[in-house]
């Protein structure tokens, strides 16, 4: 019997699965939120049951103490040594990491190197790791990176046209993000596609963040995200791709400054900013149903942007054999997937199964046989990957 418990360690919450690898099965899951706070959130689910609780818990490591006691408390294990391995999601291994990687201090130094790329995340992501180390030290660590799926990116789609000495002087390229899930996904509906010798998929990762995905044969060739996670679609409060000039624009006309601006671009705009109702897109449909025209508008643009991307990853790709959808909206929408598919259907000869779309549950093809892409539902599992990946590194 061998545990791995996957972690999510972001600046204010710790995300965790745990799971017993035997049989890929979880065993129990849950987050603290608001770390730091006087009212954090521990929420954890077990024999389905879900138990929340709200406390103050100051820092992560109090988080880490109070998961691993409530593991025991609630006899979800007996001793902790029974966890042998941690899996960190970590959102940004640069150009450092290709693959995932059993941490150590050189990995530690290349994590914090690049936090002045994801700021709010590389340290939290260390700050987890040093948590569950101190907590737990027999049991090993391993780092599995959002970006490593995009490193077979080739120059010709990460450079950004702008003067080359800011790529080698400060690493300015396009990284992506939700790498894990990409390749879950992808890798799923090829084994779905019968693992075809070559194959072309566009996966439509579609959830609070968003991004699309081109894999040619197993390998990410193009991806929405950018420098950051603020490139690409529309998302629920991310501006995705807008002209730099407005940036600018915005200083000299309205007095924002700098900070401001890109708050702006990262909080306020997306589904929230046009809509004005909400980031979150089922209350975005609902009040477009009611006659909202600006939420209309909103999914309108919502849906324009992520038909866009899927047209350039048509021609990246040479034509496309399946498209994935994934993530809250990919996965529950059957609505956003209708709208999505309608507007691609007379360019790329798709026909949905509407039986298919609005009432199938987990992996599926929702596309039918004369359709000429095929079109599938893949609920995306970050977790098991990191759990995968953990097991396969530290030979458990
Ligand atoms: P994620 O970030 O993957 O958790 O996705 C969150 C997004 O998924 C939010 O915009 C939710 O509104 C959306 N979502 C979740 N469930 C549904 C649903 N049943 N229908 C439409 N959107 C949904």
């Amino acid at each position: 019997m061998s545990k791995i418990i996957s972690v999510n360690a972001g600046s204010s919450s710790l995300k965790f699965q745990l799971f017993e690898m035997d049989d890929e099965t979880v065993i129990t899951s849950g987050v603290i939120e608001r770390i730091g706070l006087e009212d954090s959130i521990f929420t954890i689910k077990y024999n389905g049951e879900k138990d929340v609780t709200t406390l103050p818990i100051e820092n992560h490591k109090v988080a880490v103490q109070l998961l691993l006691d409530t593991l025991i408390k609630k006899e979800i294990v007996k001793d902790l040594d029974e966890i042998k391995g941690v899996g960190h999601r970590v959102v940004q291994g640069g150009a450092y990491f290709d693959q995932s990687v059993i941490i150590d201090d050189d990995v530690v130094a290349k994590i914090d190197e690049l936090k002045s790329l994801a700021p709010l995340h590389n340290p939290a992501h260390l700050t987890g790791y040093y948590a569950f180390k101190e907590a737990i030290p027999n049991a090993g660590a391993v780092a599995v990176f959002d970006t490593a799926f995009h490193q077979t990116l080739e120059p010709k789609s990460y450079i950004y046209p702008i003067p080359y000495k800011y790529y080698v002087e400060n690493k300015v390229r396009k990284y992506g993000a939700h790498g894990t899930s990409h390749f879950y996904v992808s890798s799923r509906c090829r084994e779905m596609m019968g693992n075809p010798k070559h194959s072309r998929i566009i996966v439509a990762h579609l959830g609070a963040g968003g991004s699309l995905t081109a894999v040619k044969d197993g390998k990410s060739i193009n991806t929405s995200m950018g420098f950051t996670p603020l490139a690409g679609i529309m998302m629920g409060t991310r501006s995705g791709d807008v002209d730099p000039s407005v940036i600018d624009y915005l200083i000299e006309e309205v007095g924002l400054d700098m900070k401001e601006v890109i708050k702006m671009l990262n909080k306020e705009s997306g589904l929230l900013g046009v809509s004005g109702v909400s980031s979150d897109f089922r209350d975005v449909q609902e009040a477009a149903a009611n006659g909202n025209e600006r939420a209309q508008l909103a999914l309108d643009i919502f849906f324009r942007r992520v038909i866009a991307y899927i047209g350039r990853y048509f021609i990246a790709l040479g034509g496309v054999d399946a498209i994935c959808f994934t993530a809250g909206i990919g996965e529950n929408s059957f609505f956003a997937r209708k709208e999505i598919c309608n507007l691609l259907a007379e360019a790329l000869g798709i026909e949905i199964d509407d039986d298919a779309n609005v009432n199938g549950k987990g992996d599926r093809l929702i596309s039918t046989p004369n359709s000429k892409v095929k079109v599938y539902v893949i609920p995306t599992n970050e977790e098991l990957v990191i759990a995968r990946d953990t097991k396969r590194l530290l030979n458990l």
